[in-house]
Protein backbone atom coordinates (compact mmCIF):
# COMPACT_ATOMS: atom_id res chain seq x y z
CA UNK A 1 0.00 0.00 0.00
CA UNK A 2 1.24 3.46 -0.67
CA UNK A 3 1.78 5.82 1.50
CA UNK A 4 -0.70 8.24 0.44
CA UNK A 5 -3.18 5.75 0.73
CA UNK A 6 -2.89 5.53 4.44
CA UNK A 7 -2.68 8.83 5.11
CA UNK A 8 -6.09 9.29 3.42
CA UNK A 9 -7.12 6.01 5.21
CA UNK A 10 -6.02 8.23 8.84
CA UNK A 11 -7.99 11.04 7.79
CA UNK A 12 -11.22 9.36 7.45
CA UNK A 13 -11.05 7.61 10.04
CA UNK A 14 -10.18 10.89 12.13
CA UNK A 15 -13.51 12.95 10.32
CA UNK A 16 -15.94 9.69 10.93
CA UNK A 17 -14.31 9.75 15.16
CA UNK A 18 -15.16 13.43 14.93
CA UNK A 19 -18.55 13.20 13.67
CA UNK A 20 -19.56 10.79 16.30
CA UNK A 21 -18.38 12.99 19.08
CA UNK A 22 -20.31 15.82 17.40
CA UNK A 23 -23.72 13.81 17.00
CA UNK A 24 -23.15 12.89 20.98
CA UNK A 25 -22.90 16.28 22.05
CA UNK A 26 -25.67 17.03 20.25
CA UNK A 27 -28.25 14.23 21.41
CA UNK A 28 -26.57 15.11 25.20
CA UNK A 29 -27.96 18.92 24.54
CA UNK A 30 -31.22 17.65 23.19
CA UNK A 31 -31.21 15.29 26.38
CA UNK A 32 -31.35 18.45 28.58
CA UNK A 33 -33.67 20.45 26.53
CA UNK A 34 -36.40 17.76 26.33
CA UNK A 35 -35.91 15.34 29.27
CA UNK A 36 -34.10 17.17 32.07
CA UNK A 37 -35.85 19.08 34.93
CA UNK A 38 -35.19 22.59 34.41
CA UNK A 39 -33.96 24.62 37.25
CA UNK A 40 -34.59 28.12 35.69
CA UNK A 41 -38.04 29.39 36.71
CA UNK A 42 -39.64 32.90 35.12
CA UNK A 43 -39.96 35.13 38.02
CA UNK A 44 -41.80 36.82 39.10
CA UNK A 45 -44.87 34.99 37.02
CA UNK A 46 -43.75 31.70 38.15
CA UNK A 47 -42.65 31.02 41.81
CA UNK A 48 -41.11 28.11 43.30
CA UNK A 49 -42.49 27.08 46.66
CA UNK A 50 -40.16 26.75 49.32
CA UNK A 51 -39.15 23.58 50.80
CA UNK A 52 -40.98 21.97 53.23
CA UNK A 53 -39.48 23.36 56.67
CA UNK A 54 -38.04 26.11 55.11
CA UNK A 55 -38.04 28.86 57.95
CA UNK A 56 -39.33 32.22 56.37
CA UNK A 57 -41.69 35.13 58.01
CA UNK A 58 -43.14 34.71 61.37
CA UNK A 59 -46.50 34.17 62.33
CA UNK A 60 -48.39 34.25 65.54
CA UNK A 61 -50.80 31.31 66.31
CA UNK A 62 -54.49 31.74 66.95
CA UNK A 63 -56.31 28.98 69.50
CA UNK A 64 -59.66 27.74 68.62
CA UNK A 65 -61.43 31.08 69.75
CA UNK A 66 -59.23 33.28 67.76
CA UNK A 67 -57.52 34.39 70.56
CA UNK A 68 -53.53 34.39 70.18
CA UNK A 69 -51.75 31.46 71.85
CA UNK A 70 -48.73 33.40 73.30
CA UNK A 71 -48.76 33.24 76.96
CA UNK A 72 -46.16 36.47 77.35
CA UNK A 73 -43.87 33.72 78.63
CA UNK A 74 -40.60 35.64 77.18
CA UNK A 75 -38.78 32.27 76.54
CA UNK A 76 -38.57 33.28 72.80
CA UNK A 77 -37.43 36.18 73.54
CA UNK A 78 -34.74 34.91 76.15
CA UNK A 79 -33.89 32.14 73.92
CA UNK A 80 -33.49 35.02 70.55
CA UNK A 81 -29.67 35.08 69.81
CA UNK A 82 -30.20 38.41 67.67
CA UNK A 83 -32.28 39.87 70.52
CA UNK A 84 -35.41 40.79 67.76
CA UNK A 85 -37.99 40.15 69.85
CA UNK A 86 -39.88 42.62 71.88
CA UNK A 87 -43.05 41.50 74.02
CA UNK A 88 -45.03 43.94 76.25
CA UNK A 89 -47.00 41.61 78.96
CA UNK A 90 -50.16 42.96 79.80
CA UNK A 91 -52.79 41.25 82.42
CA UNK A 92 -54.97 38.73 80.41
CA UNK A 93 -58.57 39.25 80.20
CA UNK A 94 -59.50 35.81 80.02
CA UNK A 95 -59.33 33.25 82.96
CA UNK A 96 -57.58 30.58 81.87
CA UNK A 97 -54.25 32.55 81.74
CA UNK A 98 -52.54 35.13 83.82
CA UNK A 99 -50.82 36.94 80.74
CA UNK A 100 -51.02 38.08 77.39
CA UNK A 101 -49.43 39.52 75.14
CA UNK A 102 -50.39 43.36 74.70
CA UNK A 103 -47.58 43.98 72.16
CA UNK A 104 -45.35 41.66 70.72
CA UNK A 105 -42.47 42.74 67.96
CA UNK A 106 -39.84 41.01 66.01
CA UNK A 107 -37.35 43.06 63.81
CA UNK A 108 -37.12 40.96 60.57
CA UNK A 109 -33.93 43.16 59.73
CA UNK A 110 -31.80 41.62 62.77
CA UNK A 111 -33.56 38.36 62.80
CA UNK A 112 -31.36 35.73 61.53
CA UNK A 113 -33.97 33.08 61.11
CA UNK A 114 -32.71 30.84 63.34
CA UNK A 115 -36.11 29.29 64.57
CA UNK A 116 -35.07 29.36 68.31
CA UNK A 117 -38.14 31.05 69.08
CA UNK A 118 -40.50 28.57 67.45
CA UNK A 119 -38.71 25.80 69.60
CA UNK A 120 -38.42 27.62 72.70
CA UNK A 121 -42.32 28.44 73.04
CA UNK A 122 -43.99 25.90 75.29
CA UNK A 123 -47.57 26.80 74.41
CA UNK A 124 -46.72 26.30 70.48
CA UNK A 125 -47.54 29.87 69.54
CA UNK A 126 -45.17 31.31 67.30
CA UNK A 127 -43.74 29.52 63.80
CA UNK A 128 -42.06 30.63 60.92
CA UNK A 129 -43.79 30.44 57.54
CA UNK A 130 -42.46 29.29 54.57
CA UNK A 131 -43.37 32.84 53.30
CA UNK A 132 -40.12 34.17 52.25
CA UNK A 133 -40.26 36.75 49.42
CA UNK A 134 -42.37 39.65 51.08
CA UNK A 135 -40.70 42.87 49.51
CA UNK A 136 -40.39 46.24 51.76
CA UNK A 137 -39.19 49.72 50.65
CA UNK A 138 -39.01 50.80 54.55
CA UNK A 139 -37.14 49.74 56.79
CA UNK A 140 -39.89 50.06 59.34
CA UNK A 141 -42.05 47.90 56.92
CA UNK A 142 -39.85 44.71 58.31
CA UNK A 143 -40.84 45.64 62.46
CA UNK A 144 -43.66 43.34 62.55
CA UNK A 145 -46.18 44.07 65.23
CA UNK A 146 -48.59 41.79 67.28
CA UNK A 147 -51.48 42.45 63.94
CA UNK A 148 -49.29 41.84 61.61
CA UNK A 149 -47.64 38.41 63.06
CA UNK A 150 -51.15 37.31 64.12
CA UNK A 151 -52.64 38.22 60.65
CA UNK A 152 -50.75 38.39 58.16
CA UNK A 153 -50.98 42.36 57.49
S1 LIG B 1 -35.79 33.10 64.13
FE1 LIG B 1 -34.06 33.27 65.58
S2 LIG B 1 -33.32 35.35 65.30
FE2 LIG B 1 -35.35 35.29 64.38
S3 LIG B 1 -36.75 35.95 65.97
FE3 LIG B 1 -36.65 33.73 66.11
S4 LIG B 1 -35.04 33.30 67.59
FE4 LIG B 1 -34.80 35.43 66.95
S1 LIG C 1 -42.38 31.64 73.92
FE1 LIG C 1 -44.40 31.41 72.99
S2 LIG C 1 -45.83 31.84 74.61
FE2 LIG C 1 -43.84 32.57 75.31
S3 LIG C 1 -43.80 34.74 74.72
FE3 LIG C 1 -42.89 33.62 73.05
S4 LIG C 1 -44.57 33.17 71.62
FE4 LIG C 1 -45.45 33.78 73.57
Amino acid sequence: MHDNDNGTEKKNLFHSIYLIEIFKGMMNTLKHFWLVKKFTVQYPEEKLKAAKGYRGEHRLKKDDQGRPKCVACFMCATACPAECIHIKAGEAPWPDRDKYPEEFEIDLLRCIYCGYCELACPCDAIELTETFNIVSTTRGEKLYNKERLLNGK
